[in-house]
């Protein structure tokens, strides 16, 4: 348990193969040639692999042959496209276990959570193999009597960034819907993660993708985003990860201009009213906060409670929270595994003590020491925050939860929404008025009632603000990946 490299070497071996580490390119690994790259086991610190930052020159020859791929991925019939997209659902499945490991191991994800993404993968891809025959253009009736119909054409390449918090869901998340529309997709995972999205891109080419139609390219954000962005050939940029990075990807994207699909940081408001079932809503506020040991955008990082029961239930999350199984990302019990990497636990460690030093009260958790042996912290709630603190302002991306209080309602919403972010938040209440009266006021693209962060791919997801623009899932995020054509005939007599 303690090491995990014998086996992190034969998973690699059995789902990437025994080729030297580099991007994947029409179905071929090519080794970069630039700076040395670790990946780092986050439940050790040891070194599992290292491989060469890639250059522009390989980004050049991935985009192009995502560009010759796209040609031949269109030319299928729609069904066709969807039979394939439902068979790496289903290569997915039969390789679920190997990946939920090799995804543990390398992003630091407990491995119930891990194997709960992948089959949530082979889901992803099942539900938009249902969608390739089934977006349409129309008919429109127009005055003079031609016949005007819409057309949705793909984009062509679409360039994907993802990061290392859930790597292969959010990869999948975003490849598939831009696959199903036709496009083909340049996948350029975290350099702290890229593992999963190789083997999934491999599956890809299993289940009858043409080559080109996902290439996977490898090394770090700056080398790969500035030569992929400005190639004339990318269509599209889907960014997922922080806002300061969005930032770049979108002015960036905005020289060409081509558009983006923004998933950026949250600052999400877990509203708790007294009227509430605190117990459940304790419960929840706890997986609110550690899910994923915190390193998740639409965690709800902002605990505001009615203060008559203020202290009493801050009291309960902070219990439960203390209870929060952080452990060993291959523990079958551990309910969150470590931090993914050296520079977030510092970030996470350095907010805490930001947060202390603003006045805050340590209710439980506080700042974790560096052991050399694994980036893990400990749950934690700070209390009496105001929201105009650094620490309820920022993201911490990580398990560490600020307590607010609040009076009347109003003053709820109004703290909800005095916030740079607009990606999530929850209400609860046993009033179902004023549950509505809440959501339809907060700033958010996702909000629960009496429940905190089911998700599922069926269902738009996304932001506002600096939470990021545009919906990346359900059926609306189709509109993100088609550009429509309006086409007129004439063909009334006389026309
Ligand atoms: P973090 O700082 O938490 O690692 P980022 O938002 O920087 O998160 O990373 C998310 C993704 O963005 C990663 O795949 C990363 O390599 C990539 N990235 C980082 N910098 C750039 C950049 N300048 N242009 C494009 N992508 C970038």
């Amino acid at each position: 348990m303690e090491n995990s490299s014998s086996e992190f070497n034969s998973l690699v071996q059995s789902l990437i193969g025994a080729e030297a580490m580099g991007s994947y390119i029409a179905g071929e690994m090519v080794p970069g040639d630039g700076a040395t790259l670790s990946l780092v086991d986050p439940a050790s610190e040891q070194t599992l692999l290292q491989f060469a930052d890639t250059n522009a020159d390989v980004v050049g020859a991935a985009v192009r042959s995502c560009h010759d791929g796209q040609k031949h991925w269109a030319a299928f019939s729609a069904q066709r496209r969807g039979e394939v997209m439902a068979q790496l659902g289903k290569l997915i499945q039969r390789d679920a276990e190997p990946l939920a490991r090799l995804e543990a191991i390398t992003s630091g994800k407990a491995i119930k959570a891990a194997r709960a993404q992948v089959a949530a993968v082979a889901e992803i891809f099942r539900y938009y193999a249902g969608w390739t025959d089934k977006f349409l253009g129309n008919v429109i009736p127009v005055p003079g009597g031609q016949l005007n119909y819409t057309l949705r054409e793909p984009l062509g390449v679409v360039l994907a960034i993802t990061p290392w918090n859930s790597p292969i869901y959010l990869a999948a998340w975003n490849v598939a819907p831009a696959l199903a529309m036709g496009n083909s997709v340049l996948l350029k995972p975290s350099e702290l993660t890229p593992l999963t999205a190789l083997a999934m891109a491999r599956l890809a080419r299993e289940a009858g993708m043409p080559a080109g139609t996902l290439n996977v390219v490898n090394g770090l954000g700056k080398t790969i985003g500035d030569a992929a962005i400005s190639n004339r050939l990318v269509k599209k940029v889907v960014f997922v990860g922080s806002t300061q990075t969005g930032r770049a990807v979108n002015a960036a994207a905005a020289q060409r201009p081509i558009s983006c699909l923004l998933e950026l940081g949250g600052k999400s408001a877990n509203i708790v009213f007294d009227d509430a079932d605190l117990v459940r809503a304790a419960q929840a506020a706890v997986i609110a906060a550690c899910a994923n040991t915190g390193q998740n955008c639409a965690a709800g990082s902002r605990l505001l409670v009615q203060r008559g029961v203020y202290d009493e239930f801050v009291a309960a999350v902070g219990e439960a929270i203390a209870d929060y199984r952080i452990g060993h990302p291959l523990d079958e019990s551990a309910e969150g595994g470590p931090i993914n990497n050296r520079a977030q636990f510092d970030r996470i460690n350095r907010m805490v003590e930001m947060g202390l030093s603003e006045g805050a009260e340590l209710l439980t958790g506080g700042v974790s020491e560096a052991t050399g042996n694994g980036f893990y912290v400990k749950p934690t709630v700070l209390k009496h925050v105001r929201n105009d603190m650094r620490i309820a302002r920022e993201e911490v991306f990580g398990p560490v939860v600020v307590a607010i209080p609040f009076d009347t309602e109003a003053e709820a919403i109004a703290i909800a929404n005095d916030s740079e972010f607009g990606l999530a938040g929850a209400v609860w209440t046993r009033d179902v008025a004023r549950a509505h009266r809440v959501v339809a006021k907060v700033n958010a693209g996702l909000l629960w009632v009496n429940m905190y962060r089911d998700m599922h791919v069926a269902t738009p997801f996304g932001g506002n603000d600096s939470s990021g623009y545009g919906r990346s899932s359900g059926a609306e995020c189709l509109y993100e990946y088609t550009r429509t054509k309006s086409v007129w005939v004439p063909i009334a007599e006389g026309c």
